[in-house]
């Protein structure tokens, strides 16, 4: 049984890039070709000083049938999943919100705010990054919280850059990442020291001019959907407590650099799945589900480090530090082998 306190699926863009290993995983579910075709292909990632390119990272040249970031929004992405589950005969029971979880002899029994209880084998916590699985199965979240805040906007800009590229820009407050939407929108990220709670056009325009193109400079013409965050970078201390589990942001926050969340958390919930079938359906012993920490929390472990390591990189104070950063990024651009190891780690085929 799948339920979800809200009413209604979110309807915000949110996590608005798929990579290609979860194209890959969702092929078996069937909709990758369905994402595909509503999705904007971008097959380059570059790393840009003004109208310097600093870095270009490729992702046509690797192993797989998906060599490309593909931009949609989330709640396309949760619409096609969705419209798979239930042409597959599922449904998500909503507005049920669990309160508390506990061990029930062979199986959980969770408490609901109607009153109800629900009894079942295993509980999957898929309840984001407030998990009240994660709680009740008493496992911690390691992990911090940035000092800066992120600034997402979707918007209509007049904008002379390729389609075909997400553009990240060394920005005064850290970076900047620009990439064109299906519908001719684009979608702006930004590490900003403090925000509005809904920028502006006026705002997110600012954030560009400095980092952004100096010869063909954007011009931001409205704002389709805005939002601040603060983003903390936390990873659960176990992925299984008995025959509670956790997958997605409730067992890992990241910085949104590299667009890794929502992708490491559903490669997370097919993973369960898999071993979840091999237990229910095939018979196999529980011990299988064990694996499933051991495969997954060292994939999470990775994203979180490396987002981390792109956020500290990007938001580096100093200017000789800076300039130092540019000119290695530069030279390292180089290095085809390089480059080919940082598009394996972004697309999450490694
Ligand atoms: C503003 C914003 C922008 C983002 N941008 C990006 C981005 O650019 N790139 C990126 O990779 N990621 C981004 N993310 C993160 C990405 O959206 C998440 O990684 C992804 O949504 C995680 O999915 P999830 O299902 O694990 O958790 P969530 O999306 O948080 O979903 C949890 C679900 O559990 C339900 N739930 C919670 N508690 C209970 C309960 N007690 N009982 C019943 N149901 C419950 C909630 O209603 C919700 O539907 C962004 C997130 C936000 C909020």
């Amino acid at each position: 049984m799948l339920v979800d306190k809200q009413a209604a699926g979110a309807s915000t863009s949110r996590a608005c890039v798929v990579h290609s290993r979860t194209l890959e995983v969702l092929r078996e579910l069937k909709v990758s070709e369905e994402l595909a075709s509503r999705g904007l292909i971008v097959p380059r990632f570059t790393v840009r000083d003004r109208d310097r390119v600093l870095m270009t990272i490729t992702f046509d040249d690797l192993p797989t049938d998906f060599p490309y970031t593909l931009m949609i929004p989330q709640d396309s992405t949760e619409r096609v999943l969705l419209d798979r589950l239930h042409a597959l005969g599922g449904q998500v029971h909503r507005p049920y919100e669990l309160t508390s979880l506990a061990p029930d002899g062979d199986g959980v029994i969770g408490a609901m705010t109607t009153g109800e209880t629900i009894r079942a084998g295993y509980a999957v916590g898929a309840d984001g990054m407030h998990s009240t699985v994660r709680a009740h199965a008493g496992i911690g979240f390691t992990g911090d919280t940035y000092a800066q805040s992120f600034v997402l906007a979707d918007v209509h800009m007049d904008w002379h850059l390729p389609q075909t590229e997400v553009m990240l820009y060394y920005s005064p407050a850290g970076l900047v990442v620009a990439s064109a939407l299906p519908g001719g929108r684009h979608r702006i990220v930004a590490t900003v020291d403090d925000a509005p709670e809904h920028p502006s056009a006026g705002f997110v325009q600012e954030l560009l001019d400095e980092p952004g193109p100096e010869q063909q400079p954007a011009r931001i013409r409205d704002v389709v959907w805005s939002s601040r965050f603060r983003v903390h970078h936390r990873l659960a201390d176990h992925y299984r407590a008995g025959r509670m589990f956790l997958a997605g942001d409730a067992a890992h926050v990241h910085s949104p650099a590299g667009g890794q969340g929502m992708n490491t958390g559903i490669q997370d919930a097919a993973a369960l799945a898999d071993r979840l079938i091999a237990v229910l359906r095939d018979g196999a012993s529980d011990t299988v589900l064990d694996g499933y920490e051991a495969e997954r929390r060292p994939v999470a472990a990775e994203v979180v480090a490396l987002t981390h390591r792109i956020t500290r990189i990007a938001t580096i104070d100093s200017v000789p530090l800076r300039k130092t950063r540019n000119a290695l990024l530069h030279a390292l651009d180089w290095i085809p082998a390089v480059q080919h190891s940082l598009a394996m780690k972004l697309s999450e085929l490694s």
